[in-house]
């Protein structure tokens, strides 16, 4: 199933968040019916960032946006792990330094824009500037109001250098986000990300509710499109990113460069007798063999002879 269709937010629609289920799981019941569909997304994901590094014709940046705990930590981790390291860039947003601060909201994120032939993942982005700084009331109305523009064009600029983005809104219910911050508190290798304001947060639900629907109706672009997956179920957010990056690099038909040399004179010349330094008893063994059998082929000569010979002795 291509959950592209059903969890793409149509560019200049409505939307209100209430009419998504974040509990949805497709046809799948539970994670062990979903894995074999979860291994072969995975491969598809590994085959197509081999080409896209190899053809390093596209790039494709990936935006991550969800409340705490909606599963952005998890996407990097259960989503990116079929992928080369070396061909993957992560960048993870928090509160503005100092620097960045008297800047303008961009001026931190395009340098992290991924070139070509590589992946980029933002775990938060810039849309916070429209987001936490909304729902905190950071700036006025009459500054975030303006960069719902001012990030379409720039997602635009990325999409006319090649970059395709695909953006993850993981959607789940408050009553989902305080039982994973329940099993934190339960889980010594997770209570360092418990904070206080992952609960003081949590009075400000309407409010980042308002600003996600805002930011899923200005900016879900026909080259920037807005998923929202439904994420109270871990397995089934992973299932769905990893297909829509799966599809989303199969769609574009990417082809490795063809070889700049000569394989077959490079295969001759240091193949057929080369020495591996770890193995060097082998290359003798092929250079004997090849002896033999050149032997054996003269031989084979003198032998059609002699049976020649004999032949004709005999008749
Ligand atoms: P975490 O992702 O849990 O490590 O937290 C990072 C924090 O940085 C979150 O509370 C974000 O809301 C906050 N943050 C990220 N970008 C901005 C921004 N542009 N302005 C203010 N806060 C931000
Ligand atoms: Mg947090």
């Amino acid at each position: 199933m291509d959950y592209r269709k059903k969890l793409i937010v149509k560019p200049g629609s409505k939307v209100r968040l209430k009419d998504f289920d974040p509990a949805w799981h497709g046809k799948h019941e539970n994670e062990k019916e979903a894995a074999e569909d979860m291994v072969k997304h995975l491969a598809r994901i590994t085959k197509q960032q081999r080409l896209l590094y190899g053809e390093k014709r596209h790039s494709l940046l990936v935006v991550l946006q969800g409340i705490d705990a909606a599963g952005k930590d998890g996407v990097c981790w259960h989503v990116l792990h079929a992928m080369n390291p070396q061909g993957v860039d992560v960048t993870g947003f928090k509160q503005p330094t100092p620097e960045e601060h008297d800047h303008d909201f961009l001026w931190r994120v395009h340098p992290h824009a991924p070139g070509l032939g590589r992946i980029a993942v933002f775990n938060r982005s810039h849309y916070e500037d429209v987001l936490v700084v909304r729902a905190h009331k950071l700036v006025p109305k009459s500054v975030w109001s303006t960069r719902y523009d001012r990030i379409n064009e720039f997602e635009r600029l990325l999409h006319e250098n090649g970059t395709t983005i695909v953006k993850f809104f993981l959607l789940i219910t408050p009553e989902e986000q305080l039982k994973r911050f329940g099993e934190r508190l339960d889980d010594p290798m997770r209570q360092w990300k418990i904070s206080n304001s992952d609960y003081s947060e949590r009075a400000l639900w309407d409010d980042y509710t308002r600003a996600y629907e805002a930011m899923l109706e200005n900016c879900s672009t026909e080259h920037a499109p807005w998923y929202v997956i439904p994420s109270n179920n871990k397995w089934f957010r992973n299932l769905a990113a990893s297909q829509i990056i799966a599809a989303t690099l199969e769609d574009f038909h990417m082809k490795l460069p063809a070889p700049t040399v000569d394989l077959a004179k490079i295969r001759a010349e240091y193949h057929a007798t080369a020495v591996d330094p770890a193995n060097p008893e082998k290359a003798a063994k092929v250079q004997n063999d090849k002896g033999r059998n050149d032997k054996d082929k003269g031989d084979g000569k003198e032998n059609d002879k002699g049976k020649g010979k004999s032949k004709s002795k005999s008749s």
